[in-house]
């Protein structure tokens, strides 16, 4: 029940209609018996600033933040995490008395699912499309977890520059384009290949890479997840590949959002039925 002393927790985007996080966090509470509810608020970014002092000033307990705020709020906040600072983007805020602490939550997520999945990744040669901001989230946590990266990106240069942080940190890493040879020879080597660019969400038969670029032993996961079976990923599967959408992604960064909002493990069954659809 709803009182006086539920904490509430958000979700601030534009979009966020039709966003998964609310069921799944609101299960999660309801499954521990936690006093806290769960909203999502489409906040236009001229008006980001005043929704965080809105954060403040009204106790809540914390922020997931979405498109197109993962960057623009972080000089909003007071304090940010190594996990945030290291990526430039914040996904999760935790309101500690007053001071909002910024998280990114989005690559360790990542790596757990893909952990699950795969066993240690230690050694396995991963290639990711895109280097926005999802691309940058997977790329240092992957780096942390000993594998070797590539990235391709449409405007090249954008990957180099990544690249070459990584690098910095004493990475293995490659770059290049999204042309057909630059992915096939990349994709040749790799264990993982993970699409990190929105190309083929919501739109039906869109992908940068076709199964003839695939072969068998390969792992795809598409941080896309709408529709749930992505273009990319029945190329994949076309090839003999494995291949996953981004809602394993989405589970797991949650459920460490979940463990920095309420200190307690996150039911990971239950969040993933709310998930589906199946509460
Ligand atoms: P972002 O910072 O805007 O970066 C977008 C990246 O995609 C850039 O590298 C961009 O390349 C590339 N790109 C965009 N349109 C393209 C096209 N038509 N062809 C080729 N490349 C294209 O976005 P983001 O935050 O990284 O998000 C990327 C995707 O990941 C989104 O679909 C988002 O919903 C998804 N995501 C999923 C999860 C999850 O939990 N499953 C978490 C985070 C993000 P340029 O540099 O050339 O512009």
């Amino acid at each position: 029940m709803i009182s006086s002393r539920t904490r509430v927790f958000a979700l601030v985007g534009d979009p966020v209609e039709g966003s998964l996080s609310p069921p799944m966090y609101n299960a999660a509470f309801r499954h521990l018996g936690l006093d806290c509810v769960y909203v999502a608020f489409r906040v236009p970014p001229a008006l980001l600033r005043e929704a965080v002092r809105g954060v403040r000033a009204m106790g809540m307990g914390g922020l997931n933040v979405t498109y197109p705020h993962k960057v623009g709020i972080l000089p909003l906040l007071d304090e940010l995490h190594p996990s945030a600072k290291e990526v430039g983007a914040v996904n999760t805020v935790r309101n500690e008395g007053g001071r909002l602490v910024g998280f990114n939550t989005d690559g360790k997520g990542a790596v757990n699912f893909l952990k699950g999945k795969l066993g240690p990744l230690r050694g396995k040669r991963v290639v990711i499309l895109g280097a926005g901001g999802a691309a940058r989230a997977l790329a240092f946590s992957l780096l942390r977890e000993g594998t070797q990266l590539t990235l391709l990106n449409r405007t090249p240069s954008k990957a180099k520059r990544l690249a070459s942080e990584l690098r910095r940190r004493g990475g293995e890493v490659s770059w290049g384009g999204l042309g057909r040879e630059e992915v096939r020879k990349a994709l040749s080597r790799a264990d993982l290949l993970l699409n990190a660019t929105p190309v083929g969400m919501d739109r039906e038969g869109e992908t940068l890479v076709t199964s003839d670029l695939m072969h068998g032993g390969l792992f795809v996961m598409d941080l896309v997840y709408h529709p749930p079976e992505t273009a990319l990923m029945r190329e994949a599967r076309k090839a003999g590949a494995r291949a996953e959408n981004g809602l394993g992604m989405l589970l797991h960064q949650a459920a460490l959002s979940f463990t920095l909002f309420t200190g307690k493990r996150a039911p990971l069954e239950v969040m993933g039925r709310a998930l589906r659809g199946k509460p």
